[in-house]
């Protein structure tokens, strides 16, 4: 059996009490980084092995689905928040699938869900993009197509790349692209900024340093769309 379980993004109290259980049962955890676990084991006093999953790596894969074929009841982890969600756990989880091995995923935390419940955007759907290409035709091709759809656009982005992407999105979306900034997302220091593109990069580009971690919300909408989308069908 393989259990997916998610573990906080930030404030470690984020676990649910089936993860705790799920982890404190499981003859292995596998996870990306045994330090970075052993955080949370530690201050949940979950005394399981930790291995490392190494999903560059297919003596890693081929290693966890061989303890997995043995019958061992094994949790995936990732150093934070929901595996599989630009995070490794997916060829694992395939692999596992394909050889006819239960696998269990468990509700829980994860940034995307956080940041767009925090939002307060209409419910109707989003288009979520994880990490966004480095390239800015490629970010510009993959923006169009999503704001297409009409959808808010959900994006995952590293502290050294937000200006340079805001710059992107106001140099070929236009000034007044409505954007949702969350940072440090259930940490001390949670940041929410909203407004158009121009401002919410004149803000972060007025700081020192930009740290922490960023979800960037775009919505193609206007406020009217907006509402009229979120009428009962
Ligand atoms: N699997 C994770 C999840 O379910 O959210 C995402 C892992 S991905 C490697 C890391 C990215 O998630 C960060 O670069 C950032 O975009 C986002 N992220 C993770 N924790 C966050 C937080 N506390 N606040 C804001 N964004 C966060």
């Amino acid at each position: 059996m393989l259990y997916v379980v998610p573990t906080p993004i930030g404030n470690l109290q984020d676990i649910t009490m089936r993860a705790l259980e799920v982890l404190k049962a499981a003859d292995f955890i596998f996870c990306e980084d045994t330090r970075q676990s052993a955080k949370l084991m530690q201050n949940y006093a979950v005394n399981t092995k930790l291995l490392r999953y190494n999903e560059a790596d297919a003596n890693s894969i081929a290693r966890c689905l061989d303890i997995l074929k043995e019958g061992k009841t094994c949790a995936l982890i990732s150093d934070a928040g929901t595996p599989c969600v630009s995070d490794p756990g997916w060829k694992l989880v395939k692999a596992a699938r394909q050889a006819g091995i239960k696998i269990n995923a468990l509700p829980g935390p994860s940034a995307l869900t956080c940041a767009l419940s925090g939002a307060g955007l209409s419910g109707g759907g989003f288009t979520f993009l994880g990490f966004t290409s480095r390239k800015q035709g490629k970010i510009v091709k993959m923006i169009s197509a999503a704001f297409a759809l009409e959808k808010p656009v959900v994006i995952y982005e590293s502290p050294h790349r937000v200006i340079k992407f805001l710059e992107i999105i106001l140099q070929n979306f236009g000034p007044q692209t409505k954007v949702i900034s969350a940072r440090e997302l259930t940490k001390t220091f949670e940041e929410w900024l909203q407004g158009g593109v121009e401002e919410v990069l004149a803000n972060l580009k007025a700081r020192k340093k930009i740290l922490g971690e960023f979800v960037l919300i775009l919505d193609p909408r206007a406020q009217n769309e907006e509402e009229e989308q979120d009428e009962p069908a």
